[in-house]
């Protein structure tokens, strides 16, 4: 088994941790890997490194930073396969998923560097004669990036990828269920000609190497995605040094399924929904409220469509459309909200427990109907393929149960009514609301959640800017 080490000023540093972190296989329980629990002593030199690497990187023209972006992006082109194989490894997703994630990883890259021409300043009116106002957006300086689980590999470049074109220098802590994926990022990093200290990655357990990353001085800005828990705990770190956070939180996505909808749509897109990365992603579908008059028939089909559903290892030979949870704690979560909802009166229409698979932690693919708003597995994020259905029997109802939530990242409407569509836009409280079609964002949307979803965001111009501080010239002639 190999033993891996952080990535600090361009070299994989041997670590003094004395505690390492074994990765295991969520698809069979076997070890893979050990990277350290890095000490403070360990983030803090990275951090050093990343500093000391600002200053001469943030000289260069933007679009030079760009182009190293670009060469990362090539890199990871030309390892698609061995990448994808490593992510559901570690991860579990299948591997139709993985190689859309690397891909999507590169695209991301590519997207960013585009940038490179694009920053823009502004030029003010002044109320004095003689006088011009320039607004200049500066990079901030080193940013902190700590990462969850779900898709690893593509939030390292979200993170470092507009970090890096508008001139900042970053430090990354990885999740420690998925380092794995990461050290792969540092060994093609290390083959493009970017300057060492501009991206570090540094390993270890979020109380430990995340907290002594929040909490430190040195960086300008932390760029937390994760869950809700962690990102308050990430606010009171960042909190002392007035630190600015940019929190990317859990979701609880409502889809609202109403009369005049094309049933077999909604049903297909829920399902994908409730399935994809074993329904581990927070911006899918989490409660499903379907208008009284086709709830009935939207279960049974939903209910099918999900039985159907193949799922166990990724990497065991078979066709399988999601694999297993990420760990023990995962996999009880998602048992305990359904146990508590069929407590509370809802009823298991398919599935609602763990699978006979041996090995991993494999849970059936579940529909709750009769569930309530106030249950507990409407309200909390499942984070499993478990698809709870509440009824309802008017578009206001729908859209007060939609936005009776602490979190706010995305939302779905299905109806074939222009008016339906244009109301839910306009009172539907969350980030993003696709209508009639999946939940994913796109590279150039803002993906950025309200209430306890985060704070900032990510993706496109605002989610570049979200990385650059303004600064404002007043200039006289003399
Ligand atoms: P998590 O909050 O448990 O952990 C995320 C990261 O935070 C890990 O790297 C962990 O080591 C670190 N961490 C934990 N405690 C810390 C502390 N006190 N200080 C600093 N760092 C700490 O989340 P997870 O289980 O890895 O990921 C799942 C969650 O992420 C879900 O809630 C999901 O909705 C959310 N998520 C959100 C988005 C988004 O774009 N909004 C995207 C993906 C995942």
């Amino acid at each position: 088994m190999q033993n891996y080490d952080n990535f600090i000023n361009g070299k994989f540093v041997p670590s003094g941790a004395t505690q390492r972190i074994t990765v295991t296989n969520p698809s069979t329980g076997a070890a893979i890997c050990t990277v350290p629990d890095s000490t403070a002593t360990e983030i803090d030199a990275a951090l050093d490194a990343a500093i000391a690497a600002q200053k001469p990187w943030a000289k260069l023209p933007a679009v030079q930073r760009g182009n190293a972006l670009r060469a990362i992006a090539a890199q990871i082109r030309e390892n698609v396969e061995p990448l994808a194989r490593l992510i559901t490894e570690e991860q579990g997703k299948i591997l139709d998923l993985a190689r859309v994630e690397v891909a999507f990883t590169a695209d991301y890259l590519d997207y960013m560097a585009e940038w490179a021409r694009r920053i823009e300043g502004e030029i003010l009116e002044s109320d004095r004669p003689g006088e011009t106002i320039f607004l200049f957006r500066q990079p901030i300086g080193v940013i902190g990036g700590i990462l969850p689980w779900n898709f690893p590999f593509f939030l390292i470049a979200r993170k470092a990828a507009p970090a890096l074109v508008t001139g900042n220098t970053i430090v990354i802590k990885p999740s420690e269920e998925t380092p794995h994926n990461a050290v792969k990022f540092c060994e093609l990093m290390a083959r493009t000609p970017l300057p060492p200290g501009v991206i570090n990655i540094v390993h270890g357990r979020g109380a430990t190497a995340g907290k002594a990353l929040a909490t430190s001085p040195k960086i300008g800005m932390i760029s937390f995605t994760g869950s809700v828990e962690t990102g308050s705990a990430i606010m009171a770190s960042a909190a002392a040094n007035i630190t600015k956070v940019n929190l990317e939180l859990g979701g609880k996505a409502p889809a609202i399924v109403m009369g005049d909808a094309d049933i077999d749509l909604a049903v297909k897109a829920v399902k994908a929904s409730r399935v994809i990365n074993s329904g581990q992603v927070c911006n899918c579908a989490e409660r499903v409220y379907v208008q009284r008059g086709i709830a009935d028939q939207f279960v049974e089909k939903l209910s099918a469509a999900m039985q159907g559903t193949r799922f166990g290892n990724p990497l065991a030979g078979q066709a399988v459309e999601y694999g297993p949870l990420i760990n023990e704690a995962g996999y009880r979560k998602v048992d305990a909200l359904v146990k508590s909802a069929v407590a509370a009166g809802a009823s298991v229409v398919t599935g609602g427990k763990r699978a006979a698979l041996e090995g991993g932690y494999y849970y059936e693919p579940t529909v709750i109907a009769g569930c309530r708003q106030e249950m507990e597995i409407v309200r909390r994020e499942v984070f499993g393929p478990v698809a709870p259905v509440i009824t309802f029997d008017d578009l206001d109802q729908a859209i007060e149960y939609a936005n009776d939530s602490d979190y706010g990242l995305t939302s779905s409407i299905y109806t074939r009514d222009l008016n339906t569509a244009l109301r839910a836009c306009q009172e539907i409280h969350f980030g993003e609301t696709y209508i009639n079609r999946e939940n994913f964002e796109a590279m150039q949307g803002f993906h950025a959640g309200w209430r306890k979803s985060g704070i900032g965001g990510a993706d496109g111009k605002h989610g570049l800017y979200e990385y650059t501080q303004t600064h404002v010239v007043y200039m006289q002639r003399a």
